[in-house]
């Protein structure tokens, strides 16, 4: 693991908050009263794009950096942070293709920029942009909550290398800000949702889509007892917010080239600057609306532009990129080896995660069972844009009491991958139609050591208990509907050319999720168990996988202990 907080603070000196620092927008967040509130920049904005421009040796931030995209492009530096730690020869620098552009200097990223009024232009390491920017979001922090904030928690995707999770502490502890620790974006996003007053923490698989601007990441999680195992994620770079922002450039250069003589907007820096301002701006429109009115003026050649799009054309032409949603969120659950049946919750999370259909396209692939968390299917869902932030302010405020020291092992487990079982443990008992049953008692992916009890039914008139503990799995049992006996066989032809006839055959298969019984961990025979008694099973998994489970009358003596070593 990476070193945390060069700079050193004291528990009681801390005033810390946290930090969602991303390709395209930025967020901070600090708890008041428990609970987490997303601070606003001097302009106002909760989501602070993460860029930074200099105009005369001025250094502007946020929205107002983004203005300067039109008209200062060369000197703006945009799609930086996933820049930190990484060689030049490995970067992807596609999204500062209309910004400053991305330089090897030494194998590493910089930029050349004119950060000065008079001079040279400096060329800046992607490292010193970063403590530069963050640097901002402190100022901003701390003018919001009238002290000077010492430390952060940041969030950080799945992915980040240890590599970029060391330059991102570096040129944090540069901005002067001790890092308390980064945490994965996805249990950030739990946490978030798991913090709320009315939130019921019990055990669930959930499926966090982050869907950001340049990036859309997904990962399952399992919540077991409050305690998070990520089970997979997978990664996109193709499908994110800019994708759909592309969309909409398009169609309206190609509505402006047929009202304009064939002048293409794209053509040319400030028209594909301006083109595209306004394209994210209709689009953010769009998730709220189902209008939305482009206009620019001088978009191209002095030409100004006017015009609308409704929400059923942008979802049309948007389709692909949204199906690239659907089929990561897809492959990632195959990648747990789970099934749609399998996830309690989806959490949307990130700007994207705003648009009505992506949601509902989540909302059709999943079962009835599974809450889809976004802000068109859940009025009460949290705003997705700030999701990460209040995650990491949450962690930032159960952690900050810590000696810096103790920050790594004591609050490891509960938001990284931990060691985990794979399968149910369960009891198996006999069913009304002579068939065994499993009842589960410790879910599957849940982390370890953990201790569960539960009570083993026993025959009315007391005697011999059998109790059998046994690993379980589930699997999807898929029931085709019975096909319908014709009335009639020589029709049978004439039949299958109509539509109308065939509908009712054509009901859908139901899928439900069945367990199945595995490996029998340990059988225990409780013997003479009084009339009306119970029996009290305790199956205990230690920290190297290793099971023990005992098995007694409830208040008598004794018990039965079997030990199964670890794997
Ligand atoms: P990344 O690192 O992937 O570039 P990020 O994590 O920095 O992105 P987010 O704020 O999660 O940024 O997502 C930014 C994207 O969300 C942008 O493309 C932005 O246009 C889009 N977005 C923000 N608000 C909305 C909205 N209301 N409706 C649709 N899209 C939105
Ligand atoms: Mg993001």
């Amino acid at each position: 693991m990476a070193e945390t907080g060069a700079t050193s603070v004291t528990p009681d000196e801390r005033c810390a908050i946290g930090i969602t620092f991303g390709n395209s927008y930025s967020s901070i967040a600090c708890t008041v009263d428990d609970n987490a509130v997303v601070i606003a920049n001097e302009d106002g904005d909760r989501q602070i794009p993460t860029i930074l421009s200099y105009v005369d040796g001025e250094e502007y931030t946020g929205n107002q950096a983004k203005a300067f995209l039109v008209r200062n492009a060369n000197n703006t530096v945009t799609s930086f942070r996933d820049f930190l730690g990484q060689e030049f020869k490995s970067i992807d620098p596609t999204h500062c293709h209309a910004a400053a552009h991305p330089k090897d200097v030494d194998g590493g990223v910089s930029f050349t920029i004119q950060d000065n009024v008079e001079g040279e232009p400096s060329t800046v390491s992607v490292s010193e942009i970063s403590t530069r920017y963050l640097r901002r979001l402190i100022t901003s922090a701390s003018d919001y909550l009238g002290k000077k904030v010492t430390s952060a928690v940041l969030t950080v995707p799945t992915n980040f290398s240890e590599k970029q999770r060391e330059a991102l502490i570096k040129a944090t502890t540069a901005a002067g800000i001790e890092v308390l620790q980064l945490i994965n974006e996805p249990t950030a996003a739990v946490l978030a949702y798991d913090a709320r007053p009315e939130a019921v923490v019990e055990d669930k698989t959930i499926v966090v889509a982050d869907l950001g601007g340049s990036r859309s990441d997904v990962a399952v999680v399992a919540s077991r007892g409050g305690l998070y195992t990520i089970l997979a994620t997978a990664h996109d770079y193709e499908f994110g917010g800019a994708s759909l922002d592309k969309v909409l450039m398009d169609h309206f250069a190609k509505e402006f080239m047929k009202k304009n003589k064939d002048v293409d907007p794209r053509e040319n820096a400030r028209s594909l600057a301006k083109l595209k301002a306004e394209s994210e701006a209709a689009k953010k429109a769009l998730s709220i609306g189902t209008n939305a009115s482009f206009s620019v003026e001088s978009l191209a050649e002095g030409i100004d532009f006017q015009s609308t799009i409704n929400r059923l054309r942008y979802e049309t032409i948007a389709r692909k990129v949204f199906d690239g949603f659907n089929r990561l969120v897809e492959g990632v659950i195959k990648k747990a080896g789970l099934d749609v049946l399998d996830i309690d919750e989806v959490i949307l999370s990130g700007g994207t995660a705003h648009t009505p259909r992506i949601a509902s396209n989540f909302r059709s692939i999943f079962p009835a069972t599974t809450a889809i968390q976004a802000p068109s299917t859940n009025p009460n869902a949290v705003n997705p844009s700030e999701l990460l932030a209040r995650g990491a302010a949450l962690q930032a405020s159960l952690i900050q009491e810590y000696e810096t020291n103790d920050i790594e092992q004591s609050t490891h487990p509960a938001v990284t991958t931990v060691p985990h079982i794979t399968n149910a443990i369960g009891v198996v008992s006999l069913g009304d139609d002579g068939e065994d049953i499993f009842t589960p008692v410790i879910a599957p992916e849940t982390a370890v050591p953990v201790r569960r009890t539960v009570h083993v039914a026993t025959p009315k008139e007391g005697g011999d208990v059998l109790v059998k503990i046994v690993e379980g799995n589930t699997h999807i049992k898929v029931t085709k509907p019975e096909a319908k006996p014709k009335e009639n066989g020589t029709k049978d032809d004439d039949e299958d050319d109509s539509d109308d006839d065939d509908s009712e055959e054509e009901e859908e298969e139901t899928r439900e999720k069945v367990w199945k019984i595995g490996a029998t961990l340990g059988e225990a025979a409780v013997r003479g168990v009084k009339k009306g008694s119970k029996v009290e099973v305790t199956i205990n998994v230690a920290g190297d996988l290793g099971v023990t489970i005992t098995s007694r009358e409830v208040g008598g003596k004794g018990g039965i202990r079997g030990v199964v070593k670890a794997p």
